[in-house]
């Protein structure tokens, strides 16, 4: 009888090979696997957890269990997370994270007193993959206003509510190459793009116009919430004063965009400048900022409550935007150098997506002379030295590491179906790879090879076959174990036999 891949994923997880398994065993899958503890989508796995207490449930029970969460955990524990190994990749992280703590250069604002306030030693990275994986370091509880990461959050709820032709017909989409409030409007009279503080001053005066004032403050605290995985943001008052009196030049700008009739007829300028602070006063933590990127970098859709936020299309041009025109004066170079989009701001966060794997936020309120947090760049610029996350790094032979699931070389691919194929004696299958030039003595990031899986499922044809095509008889897997070990353990009694009787005609033909 084949073994179904529900029984196989109940059969991993089965270490003592009893048919029963606990709370521990389900707990340590998750872990392992980036899935936080405190993901919105394990409250009702939790609460269930929490009822089973030290019993241990049977396949069926595992089942129940696991509800709504099944998928993900099955996918988890095949490793098919867009991170697979994220325990390694994480302590890689946080290495780049200990070095960049170290540099102290750079000035935390102070044209308002609530940023020069701000302990310029403050230093949180976050992490969130399209399917949920979750990094935190440092200063993740403190909150910082959004500031000028909003901008690409205005831009795409503009486009949501008119479409592209509409919006840049008021905002352009070219790098000014200037600085983010420079008192200029490109050939026609617009900003000349969203991302700087007349095209964000375009846009929120575009955003649901119709609304009353109080209306339209909570559509922005509803988005962001909705974009952060349901995490509740708070609105600073004192910022949003701040804001407003020291706004000479946004008020410079939206009076010179006025002038040059780049707004729609009937706006306000005292509502869209009110409304533009309001989204800069916005407060939030970096696991929230790094979940608002993640849903960019899944198109939209937020991973953590499956939300559909923004169309893809509207995400598309979004992220083309922060590529071009994210980093002030410094967004070519970045681009350039780093290679993927971000939108910096004055608080000192940096909000930076890497398409369809991950959002990260870095939050440090040191900035350099272009106003980019000093830690973020540097932060951003060791992770993609060391990893290809560089949008154009698939090009070349890189020497960087990727911790992505089916690099393009396919290698890794290659071992999860040989992994698999041995795990279901599927012997035609390890035919068809070794005719493809696979190795199969290739192990996954738990170390396991496919010997290992043929002991362990009692594939004693698989087995035979692997052994004779001469793979290592007794690899190690990261607890350890060989799969020798493995047969035994699981009294695979066939497959102790055939290592023994190798191993006699191995003794003879040496004494030979
Ligand atoms: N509120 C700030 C301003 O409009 C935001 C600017 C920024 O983060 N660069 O000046």
């Amino acid at each position: 009888m084949k073994t179904t891949r529900k029984e196989s994923l109940f059969r991993s997880l089965d270490a003592t090979g009893n048919g029963r398994i606990g709370k521990h065993d389900i707990l340590e899958v998750l872990s392992r696997s980036g899935i936080a503890v405190d993901d919105i989508r394990l409250q009702g796995l939790r609460a269930r957890l929490d009822q089973l207490g030290d019993e241990t449930v049977d396949a069926k029970g595992l089942e129940t269990l696991l509800g709504g969460t099944g998928q993900l955990f099955a996918r988890a524990q095949r490793g098919e997370l867009v991170i697979p190994g994220f325990n390694r990749f994480a302590e890689q992280v946080e290495a780049i994270f200990d070095r960049v703590r170290t540099i102290d250069d750079g000035r935390v604002a102070d044209y308002i007193p609530q940023l020069a306030r701000v302990p310029g030693e403050r230093f949180a990275v976050a992490m969130c993959t399209i399917d949920g994986q979750a990094l935190q370091l440092g200063d993740v509880s403190t909150g910082f206003t959004l500031q000028s990461s909003c901008k690409p959050l205005l831009y795409c709820a503009a486009l949501e509510e008119y479409g592209e032709a509409k919006v840049h017909a008021h905002v352009g989409r070219e790098p000014s190459g200037r600085s983010f409030n420079e008192l200029a409007l490109n050939n026609c009279g617009l900003p000349h793009n969203p991302m700087i503080n007349a095209g964000a001053i375009m846009t929120s005066s575009l955003i649901r116009r119709e609304l009353a004032t109080a209306d339209r403050m909570e559509f922005l605290t509803d988005l962001v919430t909705a974009l952060s995985g349901n995490r509740p943001c708070h609105f600073n008052n004192a910022v949003w004063h701040s804001e407003r009196e020291t706004a000479d030049r946004n008020y410079a700008l939206a009076h010179h965009m006025r002038e040059r009739g780049a707004f729609p007829a009937g706006t306000e300028i005292p509502t869209a400048l009110d409304y533009y602070f309001s989204a800069c006063s916005i407060e939030t933590t970096a696991p929230a900022v790094a979940t608002i990127g993640a849903t960019l970098a899944n198109g939209g859709v937020c991973p953590l409550t499956g939300e559909r936020v923004f169309g893809e299309e509207n995400v598309k041009n979004g992220l083309s935007m922060m590529y071009s025109c994210g980093m002030y004066d410094y967004s070519g170079e970045f681009a350039f150098s780093v290679g993927i989009p971000a939108k910096s701001s004055v608080s000192g966060v940096i909000l930076a997506v890497i398409p369809n794997v991950m959002g990260i936020a870095v939050w440090s309120p040191r900035l350099d002379t272009c106003g980019n947090s000093v830690r973020g760049v540097s932060f951003l610029r060791e992770l993609v030295g060391r990893f290809s996350f560089h949008n154009y790094d698939s090009l070349v032979a890189s020497r960087k590491e990727d911790p992505r699931r089916l690099p393009a070389a396919g290698e890794t691919s290659f071992t999860y179906l040989a992994i698999q194929a041995a795990s279901e004696g599927d012997v035609a299958e390890l035919k068809r790879l070794v005719a493809h030039g696979h190795d199969l003595d290739a192990a996954d990031y738990d170390g396991r090879t496919p010997l290992h899986l043929a002991c362990a499922e009692n594939r004693v044809e698989a087995v035979r076959y692997l052994l004779d095509q001469g793979v290592s008889d007794a690899p190690k897997d990261r607890w350890g174990t060989t799969p020798l070990a493995d047969a035994r353990k699981h009294k695979r009694k066939a497959i102790v036999a055939l290592f023994a009787g190798r191993s006699k005609v191995q003794a003879l033909k040496k004494s030979a």
